[in-house]
């Protein structure tokens, strides 16, 4: 379900008196809309925002947030929590086409700015891109699927690609062996 983006709105002319500090919950959709991730609880920033002259808009702070992340490699959902620092910067007159990671486009004419849908993609930004349980994890076992960290499976080791399976099986029974050792995968 899309419930739109979250927002944290900043008054602008609170902002011309100082540097505002900010704590607050960011609702964003439960699956972040990245695959992978799930959000537990709503993540929670802590921000100072600050306007500098000409009239630049920047943040610096940190988000927390406890995702459920599958493991790339096993696939086990593991539940983390992730401190992720925050420095990034609104700029007036910007093209929000030329927006960038770190740089968002600041609309000068509005009394409240919004940096919600930035803080959402500054969060996105920080999600690992092969999330895992752990470093040494050593995932699946690529022909019988069974999780090697619980243990090593039946199948040998070294017995190469899978997919040669049907040919090995018939070379076996043409009378040929197949030998691995000397094959050298790509
Ligand atoms: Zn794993
Ligand atoms: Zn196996």
């Amino acid at each position: 379900m899309h419930k739109g983006l979250p927002t944290l709105p900043l008054p602008r002319d609170r902002l011309r008196k100082g540097p505002l500090a900010v704590e607050a919950d960011l609702k964003v959709a439960d699956d972040l809309g990245a695959v992978g991730f799930e959000l537990h609880g709503t993540p929670r920033v802590s921000i100072t925002a600050e306007e500098s002259q000409g009239g630049r808009v920047l943040i610096s702070g940190t988000m927390t947030v406890r995702l459920a992340e599958v493991c790339s490699r096993c696939l086990k959902v593991v539940d983390r929590e992730h401190s992720i620092p925050l420095d990034f910067q609104f700029e007036p007159g910007l093209d929000p086409w030329d927006e960038a990671p770190g740089v968002y486009a600041l609309d000068g004419n509005q009394d409240e700015m919004d940096a919600g849908p930035a803080l959402r993609e500054e969060l996105l930004l920080a999600l690992p891109e092969y999330p895992l349980c752990r470093s040494e994890c050593r995932g699946l076992c690529p022909r019988c699927g069974a999780d090697l960290n619980e243990g090593d499976c039946d199948c040998e080791e070294g017995t190469g690609d899978p997919r040669w399976d049907a040919l090995r099986t018939r070379l076996a029974s043409d009378g040929f062996a197949a030998n691995d050792d000397e094959r050298q995968d790509g």
